[in-house]
């Protein structure tokens, strides 16, 4: 077996066949942008999409010998070897290599195991065996993900500049790949108090990190410290992660740093992140919408009392809606914006829950009602930092929660 690399770019390929097997060779032949011309009496809807959207020529009918005719490459992907057969005969007798999707031992040409990072492409043939090839690649693949590789051989272009990073709710499983790439080629780590901090673990030890939580002085001035170590250590020419909980621009201040960054002439790259917001919740099981419950989510935060002068949120129009409130940074003033929400209109029986440490092995979370709730936090003893959540979706997830199986709750 001799592997090449195709540029297909502007090229003919056949794809015959359009089935579940069609549905996965084609994507990554598009990808290449080739000109793809699939023959099939059907099409699974995924097929049927890339039709509609104009990127896929389509021919609804059965295979023709003439459909080989100009293709730089053939595959033939139905299900009937006999058909397979005939279009990899009629490929041979032009000269074009063939794929078959039934026996690969008849065909002229084998598709590897792919896995794509960054710019690397990794392809794997491993005699046939297709779990193992892709076995394989998925070991290459994570270790390029992780770094592992790169820092063992010492490779990877210097990267410089700054990029804000979403670490996610906390799990270190729940960053992005884009955000766990670029973490592993920092040279400077500032981490928040809530970013996922497991991940620090990672990293190789010549890594500076430091904890913007610690950084000095009060709120504003410890902004501004952040701000300018993520400009300093960038313009002495480093590469600057700074890992934050969530995502980014949801209540994390990214916005301010992407504008001292900007100011100061650094590059600057934001990687959004998975929001506590949305993923605490769910990882209590609640989803946020709910056909036929809600249909609207509002993220609210409650770091100001509704009372306060410095309040920018209209509680009165939140108390109005039907469905469902997320509030962050809320647990200290829980009483308050409950009794707020009742105060103008919102039914003191709305199911609320709040979920402390969302995703981590810590995690614990209580229900009740806004009427009740702020009673509820104090005797489970819950604390920060946590999300609140109000509305009927509250009640779909202990419905959900009573068809699991015992155990599984
Ligand atoms: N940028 C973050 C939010 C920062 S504000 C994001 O997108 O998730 C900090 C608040 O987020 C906390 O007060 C809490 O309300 C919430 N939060 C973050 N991580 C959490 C977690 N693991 N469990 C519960 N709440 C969390």
């Amino acid at each position: 077996m001799y592997p090449l690399g195709l540029r297909l770019a502007g090229r003919r390929v056949l794809v015959v066949g359009g089935g579940s097997v069609a549905q996965r060779r084609v994507p990554p032949l598009l990808d290449a942008g080739a000109q793809v011309h699939l023959v099939a009496p059907h099409l699974t809807p995924a097929l049927e999409a890339f039709v509609a959207s104009g990127r896929l020529a389509h021919s609804i009918r059965p295979y023709e010998p003439s459909d080989v005719d100009g293709a730089w490459l053939v595959l033939a992907l139905t299900d009937s070897p006999a058909v397979n057969a005939a279009v990899a005969g009629d490929a041979e007798a032009r000269q074009t290599f063939c794929v078959r999707a039934d026996d690969a031992m008849l065909a002229t040409a084998w598709t590897p195991a792919v896995g794509r990072h960054d710019r690397i492409t990794v392809a794997v043939h491993a005699d046939r065996d297709p779990r193992r090839a892709v076995a394989l690649r998925d070991a290459v693949v994570e270790r390029l993900a992780d770094g592992s590789l790169d820092a063992a051989f010492g490779r990877g272009e210097p990267r410089t500049g700054v990029a804000l990073v979403g670490g996610g709710p906390g799990d270190p499983e729940l960053i992005t790949v884009r955000g766990r790439r670029l973490l592993a080629r920092a040279d400077v780590v500032i981490i928040d108090h809530l970013a996922p901090h497991l991940l620090l673990d990672e990293l190789p030890a010549h890594v500076e990190v430091i904890d913007a939580s610690k950084l000095p002085y009060g709120r504003y001035m410890a902004q501004e410290a952040i701000n300018s170590a993520l400009v300093d250590h960038a313009l002495a020419g480093k590469f600057v992660v700074r890992l934050k909980g969530g995502d980014p621009f949801v209540f994390g201040r990214g916005g301010e740093e992407l504008e001292a960054c900007l100011a100061a002439g650094v590059p600057v790259e934001v990687v959004p992140g998975v929001t506590s917001a949305i993923s605490v919740p769910a990882s209590a099981g609640i989803p946020v919408t709910h056909r036929g419950v809600s249909h609207e989510f509002v993220v609210v935060s409650g770091h100001v009392a509704p009372d306060d002068p410095r309040s920018l949120v209209d509680w009165p129009a939140l108390a109005r809606l039907r469905g469902t409130l997320v509030l962050l940074m809320a647990v200290e003033r829980l009483a308050k914006i409950a009794a707020t929400l009742v105060a103008e209109g919102r039914p003191a029986d709305t199911p609320v829950a709040v979920v402390q440490d969302g995703t981590t092995t810590a995690q614990r979370s209580v229900s009740g009602t806004l009427a009740t709730i702020a009673a509820d936090v104090q005797e489970a003893g819950i604390g920060h930092p946590a999300v609140v959540v109000v509305g009927e979706v509250v009640s779909v997830a202990a419905r959900i929660a009573a068809r699991l199986p015992p155990g599984d709750a």
